[in-house]
């Protein structure tokens, strides 16, 4: 091995990096299990793993070994030829995912513009020339021209105009508006929402998932597609593998990201029922689409999280820590909610400094969303021990916050 060593960083030289991120002022550099490590050794409880991604946490023995072992092998070769490792990678994915046909994609925002080119295309199939996609306020699918075009959130649009058109949006939750829009529109193809949404706060329909049963009906009646955007609620976060299962119907376009890869960056847009064949020879691809290497750690994501019983654990150990929540924080003004291990704590009052906090005096890894709406997104693998610890550092916080 060649030991290439990172002179310590000197925060009084100029950045060359866009300043597009406002970063905490802290780096980690190791991380094991649901724990990351700075340079001094100091622990800290990730209850936030790269933003829903590293779902089996931080350096999983066999994430580790197939990204070793393949890379010393073969990482990449192109879609000019067969890519046994994708092959494989799309048959696991299909099957945990109950859809037909996948397609590798680099990102989330990569597989919601792979969704939107599938409603357009069979929009067009069908004669109509300026087909349109029905979407929710307070989403998010991403920052790529189309899919920050369908976000439901100003601030990620202000400055970028003109934006992608074909966009109808609707209240998330709101029957009646998608409803209204069937009649007012004869050219909607389809409908893209995410099951919860999570940048937007942890927020499930008012109705619950009976919200995604109607939007379903709702497709049917008039031939759209049913797209759902599982980029984060999907490779068993939610206590279902996509969150999508926890209702008895299928989407016919699913795309997901984040804990797919479990850090390594890799997506998919996935189809059955009306979307499959839209998509044909020469009408989508990416040189980097479903690489040996990336495939292979897609393979093995999937693979531990059905050997280790991670849905299941994911779904058991996040309603104890909502039920734990709930009741140590019956006397607080506060709303918890959430399905597996996505939950929302939405306080009374703005509560950004929390993250500080909870970093700098509890050594806990957390996120606000939304303003007031602390996020978790543990590892599915969480112990009951480390769940216990969670809920005791933010009851603590949150109790002395409030106060
Ligand atoms: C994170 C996220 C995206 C964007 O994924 P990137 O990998 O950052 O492009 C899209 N949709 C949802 C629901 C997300 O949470």
């Amino acid at each position: 091995m060649n030991n290439i060593t990172l002179a310590p960083v000197q925060t009084d030289q100029p950045s060359h990096l866009m300043p597009v991120f406002g970063r905490q002022k802290i780096s980690f550099v190791r991380g094991q299990g649901a724990y990351l490590y700075t340079e001094d050794g100091t622990e800290y409880l990730d209850a936030l793993t790269g933003i829903a991604v590293c779902g089996l946490g931080h350096s999983h023995p066999a994430v580790t070994a197939a990204i070793a072992e393949q890379a010393a092998t073969l990482i990449h070769t192109s879609n000019l030829f067969e890519v046994p490792w994708q092959t494989a990678a799309a048959q696991k994915l299909a099957e945990v995912a109950g859809m037909e046909e996948v397609f590798f994609s680099n990102s989330g925002a990569e597989s919601n513009e792979g969704a939107i080119k599938i409603a357009r295309k069979f929009g067009h199939m069908q004669g109509i020339a300026c087909p349109k996609i029905i979407v929710a306020d307070h989403s998010f699918h991403g920052r790529t021209m189309a899919t920050l075009s369908a976000t439901g959130n100003k601030k990620v649009q202000d400055g970028f105009g003109p934006l992608v058109e074909g966009f109808i949006r609707v209240p998330f939750g709101d029957v009646e508006a998608i409803e209204e829009a069937a009649i007012n529109h004869p050219d909607i193809v389809a409908i893209l929402v995410e099951p919860i949404q999570g940048e937007g706060g942890v927020n499930t329909a008012p109705q619950g998932f009976s919200y995604l049963e109607d939007i379903r009906r709702i497709c049917n009646q008039n031939n759209w597609l049913m797209m759902l955007d599982e980029v984060q609620t999907g490779n068993g976060r939610t206590g279902q593998y996509f969150a999508y299962q926890h209702t008895n119907i299928i989407p016919d376009v699913l795309t997901t990201a984040k804990g797919l890869g479990n850090g390594f960056p890799i997506g998919a847009v996935m189809t059955q029922g009306r979307g499959v064949g839209v998509l044909t020879a020469g009408n989508h691809g990416s040189t980097y689409s479903g690489t040996a290497l990336g495939s292979r750690v897609v393979y093995t994501v999937i693979d531990t999280i059905q050997k280790e019983n991670l849905v299941a654990n994911a779904a058991e150990k996040g309603a104890y820590i909502v039920s734990q929540l709930r009741e140590k924080l019956a006397d607080q003004n506060v709303t918890v909610r959430g399905f597996g291990l996505m939950i929302g704590i939405e306080l009374p009052k703005a509560c950004g400094e929390l993250v500080d906090i909870a970093r700098d005096e509890h050594q806990t890894i957390i996120n606000v969303t939304s303003g007031n709406v602390v996020r978790l997104l543990p590892t599915l693998n969480i112990t009951q021990d480390q769940a216990d610890q969670l809920i005791g550092r933010l009851v603590s916080m949150i109790k002395t916050f409030l106060a």
